[in-house]
């Protein structure tokens, strides 16, 4: 039998596969582009790509293509196969280091905002060969960045990868203040937990909402839920187990560090985590692991849901994004250390965290704002829409201590003074209690909990990466021109932890009281929609931050604003025309041939023996023609507010709408037709219910 070890990364062009198939002289200069970003000279390209196919062919791949992340938020992919003619008649298979390098699809259906006008409608994509080249079925995939000819990201990797230079500019410089002459890069790494529903394939096919939509836009509460808390953890059904074992092969010939796998809160609802990689390779990770788990799925006669809240009642699914930054030379830079001075400079690290969150809450809200998400966010299983952070008790006691030059009450009771004291090491079970914080520290990382199931990573990153570079930026600057080191490193740690204080908050980020005491007390953000956060991605303090940093220019954030609204317009308005269509075409006509058949029968009764009791039969039948009445009322006004979605001037204005009159319009529908499906005769009910699907794989 193979073992994990044989075929882990047997589908990857990695190191190891460069090594054996490269010249020295090639590898070398290969190696200088991926850790140093030196420029690729064609000759080596050549040679590279000519590596690639080779390798390629003998894994059975026929085709090549530029694998890049359109702003549609999943991948695209164009394939070309290898095969040119040879003059006899046949074919060679050919793959240059121009074809690798340099991809031209034809790009024009992909989202741009505006950035692309219809004349120049080709894009052009880019090699990234920091993520490495992998097989998907029959075809070599080149992971690459998608621009624009006038040079703009039409992707979100090419963000992702500035983010990241940022970050690593930034960060080298406070390491180099703290006398690190060693260090030559500075990279952010994440590990994402993955969240995901497993229904068995007939459920999904029998409704239309689950198919058109991805999420259930009907459907009365079942008898039993998540109540009971005996999913979570709980043994693994042989069939889910099974998908797992295949889900977890195809992960690990992808190089896909899979590692752990557990059921969910919600009954049918599982998780997934990889073990943490470098952010960009982190994201390539994550598209792919959610695609490939359609693809299992689908294998199994099942489907996985990947959207953040497929059930009204039962716990959606998000994405913890567990995040740190760290040296070429493995020192985690959210890590505590040994020595007073390395203390002094994990402060530094963390007070730019604190001070980036709190500056930039709108942009972190923002970079997970879905249609999908603002379902989950604030629903008392997610964080809510309010950025906060949790520290620990341990943590904000050193603070407290800074910030008040008073002694601090740990182990040793000393007064802090930074280069100085030595810190405590944090125990990570002291520090992973609270799982209702958007943004909690968990020992050495810090995990960003308000990303959708169903999100791209890249987003959440690129505003975490590029909001710390410019803290540490400001230190830098600051740092860098002080007379007296230490004492303006306590000034300036002194000074952050008072200024952001308001964005720290250890108690229950679930709880009502707390988003008053943040909105009102604290003036914190409380953006609870995607309509109402995505318009401040241009607000004058954000695209100042993000264009000096050179992670976006300003016509990329418009045009990033304006296809974030659009998306959120166009899913809410599919909804709502599945729901309008499955209301007239499948609820209304059950419910009234239920209440008709039940009429009949009364008189059939009645016939029989007039003196026979109906009142219940009679009380039915009125509150199913009551029900029938206002459904077809409320499609009626759904239907009128879709129409005046025509008026609006712009996506702005259509996105406020859509908010303010067509979603709670479409809340007055669902309500109706779920009470309909609690009198209606379950053999009457046109489609699956809760419990049907809930309950489905056995
Ligand atoms: P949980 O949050 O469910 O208790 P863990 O804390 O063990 O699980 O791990 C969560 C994720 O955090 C994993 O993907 C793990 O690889 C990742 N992780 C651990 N250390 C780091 C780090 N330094 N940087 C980024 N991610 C990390
Ligand atoms: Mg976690």
């Amino acid at each position: 039998m193979k073992t994990v070890t044989d075929y882990f990364g047997s589908m990857v062009f990695d190191d190891r596969v460069m090594k054996a198939n490269l010249s020295a002289k090639v590898y070398a200069s290969l190696k200088k582009t991926i850790d140093e970003g030196a420029q690729l000279d064609i000759g080596v390209a050549n040679a590279v790509a000519d590596a690639m196919k080779d390798w390629a062919l003998s894994k059975g791949a026929t085709h090549f293509t530029h694998w890049f992340q359109p702003l549609t938020g999943i991948t695209a992919e164009k394939h070309d196969s290898f095969i040119s003619p040879s003059p006899d008649g046949g074919v060679i298979m050919e793959f240059s280091g121009k074809e690798l390098i340099k991809g031209e699809p034809d790009a024009s259906s992909f989202p741009s905002g505006g950035l692309r006008a219809t004349f120049e409608a080709r894009g052009y994509t880019a090699w990234d060969p920091t993520s490495y080249a992998f097989i998907k079925g029959k075809t070599l995939c080149i992971p690459t960045a998608f621009c624009s000819y006038g040079g703009h990201a039409l992707d979100k990797k090419t963000p992702l990868l500035r983010s990241m230079e940022a970050l690593n500019k930034q960060a080298l410089r406070i390491l180099r203040l703290f006398g690190n002459d060693t260090a030559k890069c500075v990279r952010s790494s994440v590990g994402p937990e993955q969240e995901y529903f497993l229904i068995t394939k007939e459920m999904y096919d029998a409704r239309p909402d689950l198919r058109y939509t991805g999420r259930t836009l009907f459907g009365a509460k079942p008898s039993k839920g998540q109540e009971m808390d005996d999913h979570y953890f709980g043994v693994i059904k042989p069939r889910v187990a099974a998908y797992m074992e295949e889900l977890n092969e195809e992960l690990w010939k992808l190089g896909i560090m899979a590692k752990t796998e557990h059921n969910e809160v919600a009954p049918a609802q599982h998780e997934l985590a990889p073990i943490y990689t470098t952010t960009n390779v982190a994201t390539d990770h994550n598209q792919l692991t959610m695609e490939i788990m359609q693809k299992v799925a689908a294998k199994h006669g099942l489907v996985c849901l990947l959207h953040e809240k497929p059930f009204a009642g039962v716990n959606g699914s998000g994405k913890h994004n567990n995040w740190s930054i760290s040296t070429d030379n493995g020192q985690n830079l959210l890590s505590p250390g040994d020595t007073p001075y390395e203390n002094a400079q994990f402060l530094l690290f963390l007070c730019a965290v604190i001070k980036a969150v709190d500056d930039y809450q709108d942009l972190l809200r923002i970079s997970v704002a879905t249609a999908g998400n603002d379902h989950r966010l604030g629903a008392n299983e997610a964080p809510p829409a309010v950025v906060s952070m949790f520290l620990g008790d341990e943590l904000n006691a050193v603070l407290e201590a800074i910030e008040n030059d008073t002694p601090y009450h740990g182990a040793e009771k000393t007064q802090m003074k930074l280069g100085v004291d030595v810190l405590p090491k944090f125990n990570r079970d002291t520090t992973d209690r609270n799982r209702t914080s958007p943004f909690a520290f968990t020992g050495n990382k810090f995990e960003f909990r308000m990303l959708g199931s169903s999100n791209s990573i890249a987003c959440a990153n690129i505003m975490l990466n590029s909001a710390v570079a410019e803290s540490l930026k400001i230190y830098a600057d600051r740092l860098e021109k002080a007379d007296d080191f230490e004492s303006t490193l306590h000034e300036m740690i002194k000074k952050t932890i008072k200024d952001h204080r308001r964005i720290i908050f250890n108690g229950n980020g679930y709880d009502d009281s707390w988003i008053k005491e943040a909105t009102e007390v604290r003036g914190l953000l409380n953006y609870r929609t995607t309509a109402d956060c995505m318009p401040h991605l241009l607000d004058n303090k954000n695209v100042e931050m993000l264009t000096s940093h050179k992670v976006f220019t300003v016509e990329e954030l418009r045009s990033r604003c304006e296809i974030m609204l659009e998306n959120y317009c166009k899913t809410v308005t599919i909804e709502a025309h599945t729901m309008i269509d499955m209301a007239k075409t499948q609820i209304a006509p059950a419910v009234r041939r239920f209440a008709a058949d039940t009429a009949k029968d009364v008189s059939a009764k009645l016939a029989l023996d007039a003196s026979l009791p109906c009142g219940y039969e009679k009380k039915l039948v009125a509150r199913l023609s009551a029900l029938a009445e206002s459904i077809a009322e409320k499609v009626e006004a759904l239907e009128g507010a879709m129409i005046s979605l025509h008026d609006a001037d712009d996506v702005i204005a259509e996105s406020a709408q859509i908010r303010d009159v067509v979603l709670p319009k479409m809340c007055e529908l669902r309500v109706a037709c779920d009470e309909a499906e609690t009198i209606t005769a379950k053999s009457y009910w046109p489609f699956p219910t809760y419990g049907d699907i809930l309950f489905s794989v056995r």
